[in-house]
């Protein structure tokens, strides 16, 4: 009868929306020892899968493979030039594929794990993919904190190369729903772990050769100077391609953004920091009313993400302070804005 047909069709439709709503979502995977043993096995085949970390969220794959890296670069669309940072569980991995010293140690023992990445002189019976560190001689490497990524790193025979889950110069992702965002489709294991921590990339220190910060990040430039009990610069951006955070163009959400503004131009998002802006117009986003850093720090790639998806054409900013985490901030800023 016409009402059988019209409950069918109705059922039918009503499975196709509940199907397409969770077409994706089914691909987010929440933290548990079933769920991480799924991922172990994965990445044991050379597939890519989706990581979080306390910096920001990654795509993760064995290091030692030609071919799980060779898939890396082509999902993220990144430049075979741009080495991948090597996730390790801890040193004894490390000690297979880099020569350490007593700087290192010093700094591994302060800050590790954690958000900084050390350059240092690849081994020559390395197992690292050549690919993974753009045939240098050196390797980036990296002790993440987050508990979920460690337990899957100690559970493995191989580190992992985990670059950040977007695409190649977009905003990274902080959590697995901005990886949703990034690879709709070509990924379908994302391992949920929440918001990241921190919010930004992890600091770059080059360990080989003059010892330098080549990408500020949440470890600061006096932390660093500190424990090495001398004074570290922070390279300037150069076209030459010493790390990927380095390249001029990056962390883009894809619109121009304007920096040091007093007031926002017509139609543009606003980004402001501090209390003495209200969040009353529906164009205004505050990284922190409190006028905090590390807030603004882990609210920075959301509030991006955010205004692109609203339709917002331009993003104006406020200049935000340059200290503290604030200049790994305004490195991304200006990279965003160039
Ligand atoms: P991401 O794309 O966020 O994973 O960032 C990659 C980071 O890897 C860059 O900021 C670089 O500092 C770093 N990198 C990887 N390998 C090297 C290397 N051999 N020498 C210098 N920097 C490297
Ligand atoms: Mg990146």
């Amino acid at each position: 009868s016409f009402i059988d047909l019209l409950l069918i069709s109705g059922g039918i439709f009503f499975v196709f929306i509940k199907n397409y709503n969770n077409l994706n979502m089914k691909n987010i995977y929440k933290n548990s020892q079933r769920n991480l043993n799924k991922a172990k096995k994965i990445l044991n085949k050379d597939n890519i899968i989706a990581v979080p970390t306390e910096t920001v969220y990654g795509l993760a794959g064995n290091a030692y493979s030609n071919t799980a890296i060779k898939k890396i670069y082509k999902l993220k669309k990144r430049p075979k030039t741009n080495p991948l940072i090597i996730h390790y569980y801890d040193l004894r991995g490390l000690k297979n594929d880099a020569y350490i010293d007593n700087k290192f140690l010093k700094l591994y023992k302060k800050f590790s794990p954690g958000p900084l990445t050390y350059i240092l002189r690849k081994k020559k019976n390395s197992k690292i993919s050549l690919i993974a560190n753009a045939n240098l001689k050196t390797i980036a490497v990296r002790f993440p904190k987050n508990n979920i990524i460690r337990k899957l790193l100690q559970n493995l025979q191989f580190p992992l190369a985990i670059p950040s889950a977007n695409i190649s110069s977009a905003v990274s992702p902080v959590s697995s729903y901005d990886v949703l965002d990034e690879f709709p489709k070509k990924l379908n294991f994302i391992l949920d772990g929440g918001s990241s921590k921190i919010g930004l990339e992890s600091t770059v220190v080059n360990l080989d050769g003059k010892t330098q910060i080549l990408r500020p990040g949440a470890i600061s430039q006096n932390q660093i100077s500190k424990v090495l009990k001398r004074k570290i610069s922070i390279l300037k951006t150069t076209n030459k391609i010493k790390s990927p955070g380095q390249l001029k163009k990056h962390y883009s959400p894809g619109i121009p953004i304007k920096l040091n503004c007093k007031k926002a131009d017509n139609k543009a998002a606003f980004i402001v920091f501090g209390k003495k802006y209200k969040n009353n117009e529906k164009n205004i986003f505050n990284l922190s009313k409190s006028g905090n850093l590390e807030e603004a720090a882990r609210k920075l790639y959301k509030t991006f993400r955010k205004i692109k998806n609203l339709g917002f054409k331009r993003i104006n900013i406020v200049k935000i302070p340059n200290n503290k985490i604030g200049i790994a901030i305004n490195d991304r800023l200006r990279k965003a804005a160039y």
